[in-house]
């Protein structure tokens, strides 16, 4: 990489990903592939496929679209004859056709010299089950492997443009917090203030938004509640948990709002969690695996005495994608990386009562340290 500018930014914006630059990530998926005792790799649209050519097909059908990449060959793109042109104009390694459509065509554009010998490949995780089947009819000694079981750590270590991008989404996510938390909650529905929150990721110029949770009272204590038609009431503990895409990469953030002025219990919960997630930034450090990011915060919540209430991991990382690998969970040893990125999340689930979370997306910086990408105050805010 020896252009000074690539995937650099400017005041408007990143600039786009080059050809250069995927065939860089190309020939590291082929390395890291060989690395982890594999044949090559077989990627269908998602986000593997953005990661690695930045291509789309405007839609996802029967037809197969499959990137093979192997040593010694060049990347193949087969797409469906239809998409042709359009995968032309989009993505850099020169498509070929399946044929007019059939998965059982994989048969003749199987590149042949990633045939024979039993050969085992790493494939999309999410590749329709029909194209792994018609895969394994179509090249029968062909032995396929779930991507993020042998390869989980292809897109978890960002460049500085992947990081400029994920930057600008954390920074996108607060503003919009900052926004959500002038507005009134008491007496509206969670659906109508999750309205609002995706309407202002949008403003500040996310593309996709992926979530807006808003769980406030009793819903809070299901960390994976929605909005619902709950009318919120003064005295309610809220939970905000938002993200989406902003040029491609994501946000997702986390805080926990009350509705007028809360009791004591509240609070103690609150500054609990709010250790915990400071606990769990600090402990990315050289030489920290990704289970000591969960150890640190549950350590935290459990000597205070809520260790049965915090009931997931503790992150997980973000890229291309708002929820991806790595987990920081108690048996992922997996060390911490200069680039990764992921969210620090604990929380303390009260059933029929409340819930707290809080949430940052953390960077590894060239240090070793964590750096937060998301900066809006964690203290408890009082809404009206
Ligand atoms: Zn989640
Ligand atoms: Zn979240
Ligand atoms: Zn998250």
């Amino acid at each position: 990489m020896t252009e000074p500018n690539l995937g650099g930014s400017t005041a408007l914006g990143p600039t786009a990903f080059t050809a250069d630059d995927y065939a860089h990530r190309m020939a590291r998926a082929t390395a890291a592939a060989t690395s982890a005792g594999l044949d090559g790799v077989v990627v269908t649209p998602g986000p593997d496929l953005v990661w690695l050519t930045g291509y789309t097909p405007t839609a996802v059908t029967e037809r197969l679209t499959m990137l093979v990449l192997a040593p010694g060959t060049e990347p193949a793109l087969l797409v469906p004859a239809l998409e042709r042109g359009d995968a032309a104009t989009a993505v850099a390694p020169p498509p070929s056709t399946c044929g007019p459509g059939a998965t059982g065509r994989t048969r003749t554009r199987w590149p042949p010299a990633c045939s024979g010998g039993g050969r085992r490949f790493g494939v999309s995780d999410s590749t329709w089950a029909m194209h792994v089947l018609g895969l394994q009819e179509a090249v029968p000694d062909l032995r396929l492997a779930a991507l993020t079981r042998c390869l989980p750590m292809l897109r978890a270590v960002k460049d500085d443009a992947e990081l400029d991008r994920l930057a600008r989404a954390g920074a996108a996510a607060d503003a919009a917090y900052e926004e959500i938390v002038g507005a009134p909650f008491a007496g509206r529905k969670e659906s109508e203030v999750a309205a609002d929150l995706d309407a202002l990721l949008r403003r500040f110029g996310h593309e996709q938004v992926d979530f807006t949770l808003v769980a406030s009272g009793p819903d809070g204590a299901d960390p994976h509640h929605e909005a619902g038609e709950r009318v919120i009431e003064h005295g309610d503990v809220v939970v905000l948990d938002f993200g989406g895409l902003l040029s491609g990469y994501g946000s997702d953030t986390t805080r926990t709002v009350v509705v007028g002025e809360p009791t004591e219990e509240v609070r103690e919960v609150h500054e609990v969690v709010r250790r915990a997630q400071q606990a769990g930034v600090e402990a990315v450090r050289p030489g920290a695996t990704c289970q000591d990011v969960d150890r640190a915060a549950r350590t935290v919540i459990a000597d205070a005495g809520y260790g049965e209430k915090f009931i997931h991991r503790t992150g997980h990382g973000i890229g291309v994608t708002t929820h991806e690998p790595p987990y920081m969970v108690e048996g992922e040893e997996q060390p911490l990386v200069p680039g990764m990125c992921f969210s620090v999340e604990p929380g303390i689930y009260l059933q029929g009562r409340f819930g707290v979370r809080i949430e940052d997306i953390v960077a590894v910086g060239p240090d070793g340290l964590g750096r937060r990408l998301n900066n809006t105050d964690r203290a408890l805010r009082v809404v009206g």
